[in-house]
């Protein structure tokens, strides 16, 4: 067991302490069988959610319909879903029903592939009904189940599996994959919020060429938004494709790739958040910049230090070109003002310099051409010489 395991197993001993069954569950039971990183730890149990929110001090109610609450012990979250089975999907988005049971067994047969249908107990005994460990070791994704009844109840299993191979490496089974063919038109009833969830996680998995090919392959992408528009747009991504760890990375590689669909676009029709939304701006401008001038003091002052990591992979991918983030913070520190609000001078300063004029749009525009005066290295940033540059240079006003 690793230490997240360890800690989690206190969550485990206070459920079957009060007679109970409780089990670690899914994506983590399967990573840690590939010793690779655990993401969150998910627990099954026999208790009703009533009975979880007893035992825990600090319990938050994020599903109680479907069974679902978060327990936090010691400063950790965990997932702690009841034992359930699953209605029919009429809407393709929700059970109609979900129905509390005592055995693990039909709770494990609900979920969507092999290798996430594995259960755990503290001891480390793996309840393995339907040989999730051997497609772990053959590497291979595939449905519990009838892969055309399970994709029809719920068509985003279809991007789970591509999202799966571009984050594990595996090959999904061509049963499976057959299956994927015959229902992937369903794939547009589902809610886009939970497409771009799945998408964002494929484009950032270590594996992603393997999860792109099955995605043009299967051609599922013919059901995605903008690229059922602009089916070409996926052969248009570089040769040396690398996992792009933001949705916002990936929204600015395709804008730079094919500038006619605007950003606006991909941020409306994905349902991107504000700060999706923000970070393709940024990275799409740092990137035009980047194609005319380099990587100069001017870029680094624009782009903000946590997209310097995903901005080098882009440049690397479209240019070819290796930037090191070290690099980039050296130019950062030696930056003589690291935002407007550096500016030894304020709007007030600018306005009582022509005490004449209203104020009006020239103050910022004022204020700009002082920024890039004293970004280039041409101007001192204090406060004497700015106000003489700004009087010697009245073209600024206009
Ligand atoms: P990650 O490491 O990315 O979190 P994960 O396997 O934990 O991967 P989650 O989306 O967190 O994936 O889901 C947790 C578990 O719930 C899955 O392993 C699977 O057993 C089950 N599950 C999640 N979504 C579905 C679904 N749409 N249909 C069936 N089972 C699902
Ligand atoms: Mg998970």
């Amino acid at each position: 067991f690793t230490k997240p395991f360890i800690e989690a197993i206190e969550v485990l001993n206070q459920i079957e302490s009060h007679a109970y069954d409780a089990y670690f569950v899914g994506g983590c039971v399967r990573d840690l069988l590939l010793k690779r990183e655990i993401g969150d730890i998910d627990i099954a149990t026999s208790a009703p959610p009533s009975v979880i929110q007893q035992i825990f001090n600090k319990v938050i109610p994020v599903g109680l319909e479907h069974g679902t609450v978060i327990v936090r012990h010691r400063h950790q979250s965990y997932e702690v879903t009841t034992f359930r089975v699953e209605g029919s999907y009429s809407d393709q988005r929700h059970p109609d029903t979900v129905e509390f049971i005592q055995t693990i067994d039909q709770d494990l047969k609900r979920r969507d592939f092999t290798i996430n249908a594995l259960a755990m107990d503290k001891q480390g005994n793996v309840i393995d009904l339907f040989d999730g460990r051997s497609d772990i070791e053959n590497k291979i994704i595939q449905t519990v189940g009838n892969g055309y009844d399970r994709f029809m109840e719920d068509p985003l299993r279809i991007i789970r599996a591509l999202r799966f191979s571009s984050q594990l490496g595996f090959s999904i089974s061509p049963n499976t994959i057959n299956d994927m063919k015959l229902v992937k038109s369903e794939i547009e009833n589902i809610a886009v919020e939970r497409i771009n969830n799945e998408m964002t996680k494929l484009f950032a998995g270590d594996y992603i060429e393997i999860g792109l090919n099955y995605l043009t392959d299967t051609e599922v992408y013919q059901h995605l938004p903008i690229m059922n528009d602009h089916p070409n747009i996926i052969e248009l991504l570089p040769k040396n494709m690398q996992a792009i760890r933001s949705f916002g990375g990936v929204i600015a590689l395709f804008h730079f790739l094919a500038p006619t669909i605007s950003i606006k676009k991909w941020v409306n029709e994905w349902k991107c958040s504000n700060n999706v939304k923000n970070e393709a701006l940024i990275l799409n401008d740092a990137l035009l910049h980047y194609k005319n001038c380099g990587l100069d003091r001017l870029l680094v002052y624009c782009l903000p230090r946590n997209y310097y990591q995903v901005f080098s992979e882009l440049v690397n991918m479209l240019f070819n070109q290796i930037i090191l983030i070290d690099e980039m913070e050296q130019i950062d520190n030696r930056l003589p003002i690291k935002s407007k609000k550096d500016l030894a001078i304020t709007g007030d300063d600018v306005r009582e310099l022509f005490p004449q004029l209203k104020s009006g749009p020239w103050i910022r525009n004022t204020l700009a051409a002082v920024e890039h005066e004293v970004l280039s290295g041409k101007l001192k940033n204090n406060k004497m010489d700015l106000k003489d540059w700004i009087k010697w240079n009245p073209h600024v006003i206009d």
